[in-house]
């Protein structure tokens, strides 16, 4: 089996495609296809979740990463190798409780408001971390990494998980030692709080008043491709790597808006898409 050829970064949501191979995920049953547009859950950052939707008429209960070497397919969070390493083969696994015979051709469908509702949730999460950017910038003694806006870059520095969920998301960041040593400061923060979660608004309103156009730079057509996602703000070009989906457009995410938490050393932000 070669890796999945996937059409969902371009915003596909249905396809016709032979099905190359199965395998079996516990009673279940896992169908690889050719070429897919179904967005699988990644083993190595599990953001975004599965989405839902058809295969050949069935519904796909689950859909996985798989990885293939020598004649040995692994699942999830059996993958022993990270995300898109050398020497292995990348599928998109459709979990079915019905298999489906190698060689037939079927057709692909993905649920597409459920897609929409993950697309939404996933910009608004990384708008949202540029935005907690900016309104945290002033606590850093000593320049960290620098974000696509200039900002010292407390999201890819402190965070822990990301969720995404159909309109939300929710990311969790470390306060901890580390941190402290690369000369962040939480002092003060938990009173503060209020007022960080209303810059941050402020900078989501101003970004999806502003219709940025939203884009995925896509470098191949394979499952672990290394893509980029990009959004032109008024303040500049705005880039993370992302293996997600997105809306095309801030002005298509209605209001978004968040909620801070801080508990010891977790922060936490809940992003909320109100459309
Ligand atoms: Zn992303």
């Amino acid at each position: 089996m070669n890796s999945t050829v996937v059409t969902f970064p371009e915003g596909r949501v249905t396809g016709r495609s032979e099905i190359v191979g199965t395998v079996p995920v516990g009673e279940r049953h896992g169908l690889v296809v050719s070429e897919t547009p179904f967005h699988p859950l990644d083993h190595t950052w599990p953001d975004q979740p599965a989405d839902r939707g058809t295969i050949g008429g069935l519904p796909v209960v689950d859909c996985v990463t798989g990885a293939w070497s020598e004649g040995r397919l692994h699942l999830g969070e059996d993958i022993p190798a990270r995300r898109g390493a050398e020497g292995w083969q990348w599928l998109v696994v459709h979990v079915t409780d019905t298999p489906l015979p190698v060689g037939e051709s079927v057709d692909l469908a993905v649920d597409p408001a459920h897609r929409a509702a993950l697309s939404a949730g996933h910009t608004a999460c990384h708008l949202a971390a540029l935005a907690l950017n900016a309104a945290l910038a002033g606590r850093w003694r000593k320049e960290p990494a620098l974000d696509g806006l200039g900002h010292p870059d407390f999201d890819q520095t402190a965070i822990t998980s990301s969720r995404i969920s159909p309109g939300a998301s929710l990311d969790v960041y470390r306060l901890g030692k580390s941190l402290r040593k690369k000369g962040f400061t939480a002092d003060g923060l938990d009173a503060g709080l209020a007022e960080v979660a209303a810059a941050v608004d402020d900078r989501l309103k101003a970004w999806t008043a502003a219709d940025a156009p939203v884009r995925l730079e896509v470098p191949g057509p394979e499952l672990t491709a290394r893509r980029t996602w990009h959004c032109a703000l008024p303040e500049g070009e705005a880039s993370i790597p992302c293996g997600g989906t997105h809306v095309s457009r801030t002005s298509e995410l209605g209001t978004v808006t968040v909620e801070l938490a801080l508990e010891e050393t977790t922060l936490t932000m809940r992003t909320t898409v109100t459309r």
